[in-house]
């Protein structure tokens, strides 16, 4: 690991900018693929998130340009808006952005907004809100829905995460797609990646897989890597011929791009430029890859230099890949590390 210029280099010559930060084990749905069997509240010392903040002003110190807030399910954290404005107030040309399944985002969207928050990330794996129910456990889609509605409405950007499994939701692929399309909105597909906590009877649909169906409809050709991000993106030229229907009839389909995030792949690590901070103060310099480092002392005693080694020693021990292999289950949650 190099430092240079304030910029952190891991070992095998990556820069690491990005950080995404858990502010919780806790979430109000049950996805199937996350968290379906954890009790409705999990214990949890939560550290104070400004304190957080301290570690994420190092962090910026040291180069990082790229926030993610996620969970758990990050809205419940009811003083998010005053975090995000102190992100804001120390850097202002910071990226930052706040992954969530949207339940409660109707109520907060103005005031993230008005923290300075840009664009969300909405995980949305249905439009059919019986689907929604037998994923996430919650007769969730309208408010998920109008949350969407409202964040729109107040100006925020707004992406939306699909993780495909079969027989369950693989047969949206397309609606959400479209659904993206018709208001302006991104789409990424995420593969489900297997860990310990999810259920077992589950199977994703793999990058090619979800490509397949959606070459069905729409011709489409690869674009480069996506900046700042571990997706492969895909530009739609044209529908194909015959296929034209009432969800797209006057949209103008060309040039409309989606992104695939396919952890699978031999290629993913190549390009890995973040860390992971958990709502317990432990840093995993990989998703897939069991070594962390614990800094929660440090963050709570507000001590600067623990926190700067701990920084340092995380990016010492990236691994150049991810440890997945098939038929490993991992047993890092989700719910824990923040996807
Ligand atoms: N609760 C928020 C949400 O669902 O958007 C934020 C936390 S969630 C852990 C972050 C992302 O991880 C979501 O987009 C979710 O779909 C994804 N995710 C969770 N478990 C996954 C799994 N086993 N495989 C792939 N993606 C997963
Ligand atoms: Fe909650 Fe997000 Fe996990 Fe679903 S994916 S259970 S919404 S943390």
């Amino acid at each position: 690991m190099q430092k240079s210029n304030n910029t952190l280099i891991d070992s095998f010559g990556r820069k690491i900018d990005y950080i995404r930060i858990s502010v919780t084990k806790n979430c109000n749905f049950r996805c199937k693929y996350c968290m379906p069997n954890t009790p409705e509240i999990i214990e949890e010392d939560l550290i104070p998130l400004p304190k957080m903040l301290e570690f994420l002003k190092i962090s910026m110190d040291f180069g990082v340009k790229k926030i993610r807030i996620t969970g758990g399910e990050p809205l419940l954290r009811k003083d998010l808006p005053t975090f995000i404005k102190g992100i804001y107030n120390y850097k202002n040309d910071v990226e930052v952005s706040l992954t969530t399944n949207a339940f409660l985002l109707k109520k907060y969207a103005k005031e993230l907004k008005d923290a300075g928050l840009k664009r969300i990330n909405v995980s949305l794996d249905s439009l059919d809100s019986k689907k929604i129910i037998i994923i996430s456990k919650k007769d969730a889609l309208q408010n998920v829905l109008d949350s969407i509605k409202e964040a729109k409405s107040v100006g925020l950007g707004i992406k939306l995460n699909m993780v495909p499994l079969k027989n369950i939701n693989d047969n949206e692929i397309i609606s959400l797609l479209e659904f993206a399309l018709q208001n302006g909105f991104l789409i990424r597909y995420i593969e489900y990646m297997n860990n310990i906590f999810a259920s077992s009877q589950i199977q994703g649909l793999r990058g090619e897989e979800i490509l397949k169906i959606i070459s069905q409809k729409y011709n489409f050709k690869m674009l480069q890597k996506e900046n700042f991000g571990p997706a492969k993106l895909y530009e739609i030229n044209s529908i194909k011929e015959g296929l034209l229907s009432n969800a797209t009839n006057n949209l103008d389909v060309k040039k409309f791009t989606f992104g695939i995030i396919a952890p699978h792949n031999d290629d993913f690590c190549t390009s890995c430029n973040r860390i992971r901070l958990t709502s317990d103060g432990i840093i995993c310099p990989c998703l897939y890859f069991e070594d962390a480092v614990d800094i929660s002392q440090a963050i709570r005693n507000g001590d600067r230099e623990e926190m700067i080694n701990g920084l340092l020693d995380s990016i010492k021990n990236k691994p150049e890949k991810n440890k997945w292999q098939e038929n490993i289950q991992s047993s890092r949650a989700f719910y824990h590390t923040g996807g």
